[in-house]
Formats: C-alpha cells, sequence, structure tokens
C-alpha cells in the first residue's frame, strides 16, 4: 500500500480459520497483494502477510495468519491462534459441510482466543450461484446468534475482500486504540 514506507501506530495480528479450500489462501492474497490463484498453492509452515491501513490519522499494520493446509488435519497449534485480536471465519457457499463445520472453528477460536476477539465470518465464492448451497440468509442468521460481522465475499471476482479485512482491522483499532 502507500504507507508501506511509513512506520506505523499500531501492529496487530489476526488469523484466518475455517475448512480446507473454502479460500482463506486466496483471500489473503487478495488482500495483501490483489492476486487469485486458481490452483490451491500448497505450503508449507505457517504463512502470514502484512498490511498497512489508515484509520483516521493512525496507520495500522495488520499481521494477517494463515494456515499451511493444517485445518486438513483439524492440527492447528495453540500458538497459532495465539496473541490474536482478530479472525476471519471462513466458509464456501457452494459446500454445506464447510458451513456446518463453522461451530467447530468458533469453539476452537473461542477456546484459544481472548473474549474480545473480532470474528469476522465470511462466505466465500459467491461469484458461483449456480452451485450454492447455503443461502446468504443462513449466513447471515448464524452471525447474528454467534455475535459476528458477516459478509459474502468473493476472492476470485474481487467483490467485499477489502471490505470484510477493513471491517476486522477498524474494529480492533476501536477496541484497541
Ligand atoms: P484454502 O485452502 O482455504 O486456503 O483455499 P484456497 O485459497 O487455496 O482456495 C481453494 C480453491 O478455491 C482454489 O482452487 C481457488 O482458486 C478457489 N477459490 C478461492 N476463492 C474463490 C472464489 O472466491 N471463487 C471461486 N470461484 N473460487 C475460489
Ligand atoms: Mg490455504
Amino acid at each position: 500500500s502507500a504507507y508501506d514506507d511509513h512506520e506505523c501506530d499500531y501492529l496487530f495480528k489476526a488469523v484466518l480459520i475455517g475448512d480446507s479450500a473454502v479460500g482463506k489462501s486466496n483471500l489473503l492474497s487478495r488482500f495483501a497483494r490483489d492476486e487469485f490463484r486458481l490452483d490451491s498453492k500448497p505450503t508449507i509452515g505457517v504463512e502470514f502477510a502484512y498490511r498497512n491501513v489508515k484509520i483516521g490519522d493512525a496507520v495500522v499494520k495488520a499481521q494477517i495468519w494463515d494456515t499451511a493446509g493444517q485445518e486438513r488435519f483439524r492440527a492447528i497449534t495453540s500458538s497459532y491462534y495465539r496473541g490474536a485480536l482478530g479472525a476471519i471465519l471462513v466458509y464456501d457457499i457452494t459446500r454445506k459441510s464447510t458451513f456446518d463445520n463453522l461451530k467447530k472453528w468458533l469453539w476452537e477460536l473461542r477456546e484459544h482466543s481472548s473474549p474480545g476477539t473480532v470474528i469476522v465470518l465470511v462466505g466465500n465464492k459467491s461469484d458461483l450461484t449456480h452451485s450454492r448451497e447455503v443461502s446468504e440468509e443462513e449466513g447471515k442468521k448464524f452471525a447474528e446468534a454467534e455475535s459476528l460481522c458477516f459478509m459474502e465475499t468473493s476472492a476470485m471476482e474481487n467483490v467485499n475482500v477489502e471490505e470484510a479485512f477493513l471491517q476486522m482491522i477498524r474494529r480492533i483499532h476501536d477496541i484497541t486504540r
């Protein structure tokens, strides 16, 4: 971003969670580098990306962690969650099972993070309307019941990606300043 050369006023950690292949890595690469990949990139070890965001007069540096595929084996360790002030919980609107697993993810997240952690629920792949298995209404309802922010996104078509991350970052900033 335009602010990458400046020092930041705040630095915080956020994590991406959700089932395998829901689009976590592509959401992050879209947000951090405006990139999208059609193939799923095999990653080794935990990765993270930074992006600086201007909020009012402050420059916030968001360090966003991505899993390296450990979610496939439900083997995300507590160090992944440690210190995270925000989380983006992702499901795939074309695979109901990824929506059904949200409760498990929330349980794990809440077990490992502090109570004030900002959580944004993201229903990704909104471009695939013809194969949708979870309605936007269902996503909204779940988010309301669990007190989460909610947004449908498309990492592929770059719809709402920026908005989802920025909503989380702004909320964290509001809480921590
Ligand atoms: P992860 O395992 O959660 O990190 O998921 P990936 O980011 O690796 O994405 C899994 C697959 O879904 C890849 O083939 C991506 O190209 C595809 N994908 C990710 N986001 C979208 C999206 O918004 N729309 C569509 N159509 N495909 C997507
Ligand atoms: Mg990934």
